[in-house]
């Protein structure tokens, strides 16, 4: 069930691939280079005929779980599936061939897509502005960070905390971190939400902003969100929305009304690009109108029906990316909320929330349900009741890895003890979330009959159990100096020539 490495494949006789001339003709790269940056030495590549690195690379997918073979319910990540159509519209030569130096005139129609996007995701959300270029959720958090800073500092106001609940995403804290904030925590009720009186008492005249998700990472919509929005802006700072997940609410409400200033939206999430090894993120930042000066450089406007980018804007906090952003993902993205339309974005919500609740109801039968119901578009459960048979989280995990589903998200939030995170999606069939609480009744039934086999699960994978706690314990000795390196790459072996 193993793939040698290329390396170890290798044939020093391969025939080399077929590769066109260089098409650098006088001056040839030897007179482009200064000589010192030439090699002297081939590089040393593993060498394989062109089938081989073919069957190679295939083998090693057919290892990988991928969305396009099996459930994927990771909560909070929002794994749904990605509609080829989006594949199909971004490769069209129009939007594959195009070079970001390319001219304005030239290149309208690309610029319409991202300005009608733009309009399409404030009109989801409900903000002024939104801009395209971060390349990730996390990116967009910190971008929209940046902009809250620069508005507070246009003001003379200096502001240097950001409040973010315990039961948030830790890209939050980390945002505000890396923009130079003191991350100030706020604790969650027994109910799993945001704690009004906890909030109260660390709103301050150094509060930056408040960063909130709702439905909160529990699956919990916080009802006191306008109270809760009236007191953040009383004190003078700003409320902000991780938006990574809007799959509850698409259609049904929007932040913009709830109060927030500011949100990031996760393409790769909600709107069904491609996600984390299938290719680049996109977490477009919408703004109300007092932040829209601060936005990144450049926008695109437009004028007599004329699209064009918009570098003139002196208190923009710069670019945060080069170019406009993942271009393809906005493709994609655009190209999805087309075919939904309007209707079929808040059909989108409705049955994700209605998929979550079904499955919490079945789920609910085997393991723990630490809140109480209905949920929004993903639910928390909790493995505590195992674990007098000394069965944890990562065993259930690692269980339905065998039982041919992707595990879903654990340990997280933090504020759950032996938290499994489900996000069914509204993409998944009836028949596809009974079998995956089938499998869970099943792995809970053996978790009291027979532990033991629990912990050595899975077997049918490439790989099993993987030793955690060595593997923690040589990166700390690594780090230490006591230790060699952590092999993380092959090296040739000494007694071998290049
Ligand atoms: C995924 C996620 C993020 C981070 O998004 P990335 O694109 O992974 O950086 C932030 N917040 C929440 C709630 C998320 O689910």
């Amino acid at each position: 069930m193993t793939e040698p490495l290329s390396f170890e494949l290798s044939r020093p006789n391969a025939p080399s691939p077929r590769l066109p001339d260089a098409d650098v003709s006088a001056p040839g790269p030897a007179d482009l280079l200064p000589r010192d940056f030439l090699r002297t030495h081939p590089p040393d590549l593993p060498r394989l005929s062109e089938p081989e690195i073919m069957r190679h690379y295939s083998r090693l997918a057919s290892l990988n779980y991928s969305i396009s073979e099996n459930f994927y319910p990771l909560g909070s990540c929002t794994m749904k599936y990605n509609p080829v159509a989006n594949e199909a519209a971004a490769a069209l030569p129009g939007y594959a061939g195009i070079h970001p130096y390319q001219d304005e005139d030239s290149v309208q129609g690309a610029l319409e897509l991202m300005w009608r996007l733009e309009q399409a995701l404030s009109a989801v959300v409900g903000v002024d502005r939104v801009t395209l270029q971060p390349a990730a959720g996390a990116h967009g958090e910190w971008t929209a960070l940046r902009m809250i800073q620069a508005y507070h500092r246009s003001r003379g106001d200096s502001r240097t905390e950001v409040l973010v609940p315990d039961s948030a995403h830790g890209t939050n804290p980390a945002s505000a971190a890396l923009s130079g904030f003191h991350v100030v925590e706020v604790k969650s009720g027994a109910d799993g939400r945001i704690s009004l009186a906890d909030l109260e008492s660390k709103l301050s005249s150094r509060t930056a902003a408040l960063m909130l998700t709702n439905p909160n990472t529990l699956g919990l919509f916080e009802r006191e969100i306008l109270d809760i929005a009236e007191l953040v802006h009383a004190t003078g700072a700003m409320l902000y929305y991780d938006g990574a997940n809007l799959n509850a609410f698409m259609g049904i409400c929007r932040p913009g009304d709830m109060g927030f200033d500011a949100v990031h939206m996760n393409l790769h999430k909600t709107f069904t690009t491609p996600h984390g090894g299938g290719g680049p993120g996109a977490g477009p930042v919408g703004v109300k109108a007092e932040l829209e000066p601060f936005l990144p450089t450049p926008t695109v406007e437009r004028s007599n029906g004329h699209f064009e980018l918009n570098y003139k804007r002196p208190r923009s906090i710069g670019r945060v990316r080069s170019f406009y952003g993942n271009f393809g993902m906005l493709v994609r993205a655009y190209t999805y909320i087309v075919a939904m339309g309007g209707d079929g974005l808040r059909q989108a919500s409705e049955d994700a929330v209605l998929s979550a609740n079904y499955l919490r109801k079945l789920v609910g039968e085997d393991l723990e349900m630490p809140h109480e119901g209905p949920c929004m578009h993903e639910f928390v459960a909790s493995a505590r009741n195992l674990s007098h048979d000394g069965v944890r989280a990562l065993d259930i995990a690692k269980a339905l890895l065998d039982r041919e589903f992707y595990a879903p998200t654990v340990y997280f939030p933090l504020v759950v003890p032996e938290a499994i995170m489900v996000e069914p999606t509204e993409t998944e069939s009836k028949a596809t979330l009974d079998s995956f609480a089938r499998a869970i009744k099943e792995i809970v039934a053996e978790a009291r009959s027979n532990p033991q086999a629990l912990h050595d699960e899975p077997q049918k994978l490439p790989v099993g159990r993987l030793d955690e706690v060595a593997a923690a314990r040589q990166i700390n000795a690594y780090l230490q100096g006591s230790s060699d390196d952590p092999v993380l790459r092959w090296k040739r072996p000494s007694n071998e020539p290049c």
